[in-house]
């Protein structure tokens, strides 16, 4: 196992890790709708790419109905009827 010779001084060590941050991505204009993309990338809100369609986006999506499944309640007792 390779060991290291020396200890990294402090400033050497922090100067190492001054490097080590999040960057903001770059981003560029959409031609077709402004919005900012990623650059040599697929619009991903009109699909669009150096001018061209390539992806048909749904611009409003309408959320399905939901349905409500009911659930097996159990009777009570009591509600039988009684022959009579
Ligand atoms: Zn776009």
């Amino acid at each position: 196992m390779a060991v290291p010779k020396r200890r990294l001084s402090t400033s050497k060590r922090d100067r190492r890790r001054g490097n080590i941050y999040i960057k903001a991505p770059t981003l560029v204009k959409c031609q077709k709708c402004g919005k900012p993309v990623l650059p040599h990338t697929i619009c991903g809100f009109c699909g669009n790419y150096k001018g061209r369609d390539y992806l048909s986006v749904v611009s409003k999506v309408e959320k399905p109905a939901i349905v409500k499944t009911p659930k097996a309640t159990k009777k009570p007792k009591d509600t039988k009827k009684k022959a009579a």
